[in-house]
């Protein structure tokens, strides 16, 4: 029997040493979710890093137990092969050239030597779970080199390819000494899939000029083989969001919340700290506002809730103390006794929390520099039962190719932020609801589910072709 096994860097478990010892949590992203109902049915396995450094091989051996029991299989990682792949040459040198600061790109041999060891590492792990005629999802950029280097093992494999993050343009890719290998290590897939048509393209250009390649239609000639590469924009789970945002517990914590803020507008700002979100750049704007409309002083107020995220590199660490000092200064300059204009939250809440903030906000204020996807605003928008509230929303988001009835700006046009947060502040009911039922129709259709059976599809359907074809 043929099955399908998912490989990402991290396993939808987490594995956490406590002085209980060691436990188990579920990790609640998007992914986990909208795999979950394939990895756990037949025989189906996701493979990757369960998080934990093991210390001995009973310890690895009871975690890979446990881990079996849930269809899991874990690839165990050293200290240092994390250090040099994942937060060296996945987060340090593809991270922001993907992302396009590629003035924080750190090009480092050692780094591009873990990333390769790591990916044979997890090419061994598949390889021994999957036979020759098995499907095989690679996930996202920490992974660009493991389809290819399973198509050598099993030329006859099914294998995917999903990129989570956006592709940038040649410009950027050509500057990576290893820019060949990358594009070579995704064309082992059969089916490559990006977010958005736009990454797409950028792909297929890389491809044809690097490799000299061309395509038609989506379609790459290799010399054995036709890759398809497509679009799939990923959705949410939309029910969990509405249903955790319609709930009892959800409508008594925003009385209790608005009684705290005395009734002030909310404008809602959700991120994991990274200097991709722009998160800088929304607080300048936040000021703006106040100072281009004194009358939202005491009438407004930004709840900023910023997720801890790679701290250890020196980018991160500093952006940190940027936005603790421009949070500082804002408050400090505009606040009374009784109003506070920021309400700034550095910690990760759970989902009851957001669902709270999410329904309680009047806008959203989602601003990336770029951003692959931006479930944020998927989330926001599945949680307004009463199809009140505004998304602001960045051309740069993935997002924003299909949320066109969200007020699309440009992040770094300091003044465009400030007067749509105004526009949305006044924003007639009547039109608010118009445009949040438009994109919640859009949301609600294409959820997680939906992305991945339409993945799944094409995927079978693009080999299906191939053995036509040949
Ligand atoms: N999120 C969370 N807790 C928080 C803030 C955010 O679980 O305190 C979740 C949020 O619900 C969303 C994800 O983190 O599902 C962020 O995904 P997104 O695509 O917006 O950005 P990424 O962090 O993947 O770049």
């Amino acid at each position: 029997m043929t099955r399908t096994i998912i490989v990402s860097n991290r396993l939808p478990t987490k594995v956490l040493r406590t002085e209980e010892g060691l436990t188990f949590q579920p990790s609640e992203g998007g992914l986990a979710t909208g795999l979950g109902s394939i990895y756990r049915a037949d025989n189906n396995v996701w493979v990757g890093w369960p998080g934990l450094f093991v210390e001995d091989v009973a310890e690895q051996e009871f975690v890979t137990e446990q881990l079996r029991t849930d269809s899991m299989a874990p690839v165990f990682l050293t200290e240092t092969e994390i250090r040099d792949y994942y937060e060296g040459f996945s987060n340090e040198t593809l991270w922001p050239t993907f992302h396009y600061f590629p003035q924080y790109t750190v090009y480092d041999d050692t780094f591009w030597a873990a990333y390769v060891a790591v990916n044979e590492k997890f090419c061994r792990a598949v390889l021994e779970l999957a036979g020759p005629d098995d499907t095989i999802w690679v996930h996202d950029y920490q992974l660009l080199l493991l389809p290819q280097m399973l198509r050598q093992a099993r030329p006859q494999a099914t294998i995917g390819f999903f990129l989570h993050i956006p592709f940038p343009s040649y410009e950027l890719l050509r500057a990576l000494p290893w820019r060949a290998e990358l594009l070579q290590g995704m064309l082992g897939a059969d089916l490559i899939g990006f977010h958005t048509f736009g990454y797409m393209r950028h792909f297929l250009s890389s491809v044809s000029q690097l490799l000299g390649l061309s395509s038609q239609n989506g379609r790459i000639e290799t010399a054995t083989r036709t890759v398809l590469v497509d679009a799939f924009p990923m959705g949410i789970d939309y029910e969990r969001y509405a249903q955790a945002a319609a709930s009892e517990e959800a409508r008594q914590h925003e009385q209790e919340y608005r009684q705290a803020l005395q009734d002030a507008r909310v404008i809602l700002s959700i991120d994991r700290l990274d200097y991709s979100k722009g998160i800088a750049q929304r607080l300048r704007a936040f000021e703006l506002l106040l100072t281009r409309y004194p009358e939202w002083r005491g009438q407004v107020c930004l709840i900023m809730v910023v997720v801890p995220s790679r701290d250890q590199v020196p980018q991160y660490q500093s952006l940190k103390e940027e936005i603790d000092e421009l949070v500082g200064r804002i408050n400090a300059q505009y606040r009374t006794i009784s109003w506070n204009p920021i309400q700034y939250f550095y910690r990760s809440l759970p989902l009851h929390e957001l669902a709270t903030l999410y329904r309680m906000a009047d806008v959203a204020l989602v601003t990336p520099m770029r951003d692959g996807m931006n479930l944020v605003a998927k989330e926001f928008i599945a949680s307004k039962a009463d199809q009140r509230g505004v998304l602001i929303l960045s051309e740069r988001a993935g997002a924003a190719r299909e949320l066109s009835d969200a007020l699309i700006i440009n992040p770094t046009d300091m003044g465009q932020l400030a007067e749509a947060m105004h526009e949305a502040l006044v924003m007639p009911e009547e039109e608010q609801v118009q445009r949040m039922r438009m994109m919640q129709a859009l949301v609600r259709q294409y959820d997680v589910f939906a992305w991945t059976d339409l993945f799944m599809n094409q995927l079978t359907q693009s080999k299906s072709q191939q053995f036509t074809l040949s």
